[in-house]
């Protein structure tokens, strides 16, 4: 008998075509940073978030069964009915402590963080400036919002000067971007961003996910690093990479943080996240302020392993931002390295013939990143060892041949 959802079988064979179907990989190891078991056996792993390799860490499990012992397992209730408890309570103190901010807002994800702050702060008649890279959770809250959103080249600060001023006389104006981004690796122009934002009397929002814990001398991310919390109050983050739990948070001024938990609707109406991944975030947050190591070596690695890269033939990107008017210079040294394949399908192709080889290393394909930019995601995390980055490398030759690396804009 025909089903109304037929078409989703066209629909399927489509994205199978151009490959873009995904499909999911049952993961059947603990969540370590390096290495990853599933059904097709025991690979090194170059696609996880966790790049302080803390999910796993037994500090973080004993705090969150201790508070699962304390308190039960789900929360019960949005944050505003009665959801919200005492580790929460705890871990938005906290992380304003740690962001140098007045107040945190958390939330069930980053993704959720990143609705509900342009969601809150903007809406009809208002303006949205924002990075053409920026990420999905960005691009939606922006869709939701009802405000103008005008879309400016990635990191081009002299684009989004243009956009702003042609259009003169909208209420609210927002810029907003990642401070890294999660596939290119490369860190947003912030002090030229902070600069035009001023000039204009914008609101400038920063996206930290992939920066939390790995820049800036205390490990709050690069807004830290360059010097700039003052001038950039309200920063996103979330606890789910390299903080080793789930969940995500705003920081900003106290009547922003008010304003957001009575309008943002990803966090009235989403029940709370639980305890114990709050307990397992404060614990990692106090890891991350005490072992300053992890962090200072995950990036010398990574500026090690650019260069390596650079050295055989692939373009890798620089990952500090073009300078503007940065007055502190940073390395290039993000842990996110993609190399720029191109085409989906082949880059599907690379991604499962390193996987023959005992080498986990995603494909990202449209609408994760535009078309004809598919890419292959490096990511490192402290529990990488030389032996690990010269297999990955030594496989990364024998696929890509000198000629094809040259195509790659990575
Ligand atoms: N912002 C960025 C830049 C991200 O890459 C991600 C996750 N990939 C998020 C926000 C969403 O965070 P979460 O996974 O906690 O929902």
């Amino acid at each position: 008998m025909p089903s109304p959802f037929d078409w989703t079988h066209d629909e399927l064979a489509r994205l199978e075509r151009e490959g873009l179907r995904r499909s999911l990989v049952t993961r059947t190891s603990p969540q370590l940073a390096s290495r990853i078991a599933s059904s097709r056996g025991t690979l090194l792993n170059f696609g996880s978030n966790d790049y302080l390799a803390l999910a796993a860490d037994e500090r973080l499990r004993e705090a969150a069964r201790r508070a699962i012992d304390e308190v039960g397992v789900g929360s019960g209730a949005s944050p505003l009915v009665t959801g919200f408890g005492r580790y929460h309570a705890v871990l938005a103190e906290r992380l304003a402590q740690f962001e140098h901010a007045e107040r945190a807002l958390l939330l069930v994800s980053g993704y959720a963080a990143n609705v509900a702050v342009v969601t809150a702060l903007v809406g009809r008649g208002d303006l949205i400036l924002s990075d053409a890279r920026n990420h999905a959770s960005i691009i939606d809250g922006c869709r939701l919002a009802g405000a103008e959103i005008a879309i400016y080249r990635h990191g081009d600060v002299e684009h989004a000067r243009e956009l702003l001023v042609s259009r003169p006389g909208v209420r609210r104006k927002l810029i907003i971007t990642d401070s890294l981004f999660s596939m290119d690796g490369d860190i947003a122009p912030l002090e030229s961003l902070a600069d035009l934002a001023e000039e204009h009397g914008a609101m400038l929002v920063v996206d930290e996910a992939h920066a939390t814990g790995v820049f800036g001398a205390r490990g709050s991310g690069v807004v830290e690093a360059l010097g700039l919390e003052s001038r950039i109050a309200v920063r996103v983050g979330t606890l789910s990479k390299s903080l080793g739990s789930s969940g995500g948070f705003i920081v900003g001024p106290a009547s922003v943080i008010d304003l957001l938990m009575s309008t943002a609707r990803t966090f009235i109406f989403s029940t709370a996240g639980t305890e114990a991944a709050a307990a397992a975030a404060l614990k990692a947050l106090e890891i991350v302020e005490q072992e300053p190591a992890l962090r200072a070596s995950l990036l010398a690695m990574s500026q090690t392993f650019r260069a390596e890269l650079r050295s055989r033939g692939f373009q890798v990107q620089c990952s500090a931002p073009a300078t503007g008017s940065q007055k502190i210079p940073l390395p290039d040294a993000s842990q996110i390295i993609p190399i720029v394949l191109g085409d989906p399908l082949r880059t599907m192709q690379v991604a499962q013939q390193l996987r023959e080889r005992g080498i986990w290393v995603p494909g990202i394909r449209p609408p994760s990143v535009p078309q004809g930019q598919s890419l292959l995601r490096i990511s490192l995390t402290s529990a990488h060892t030389s032996s690990d980055l010269d297999q990955l490398l030594s496989e990364l030759l024998a696929l890509l041949p000198a000629a094809s690396r040259e195509n790659s804009r990575s």
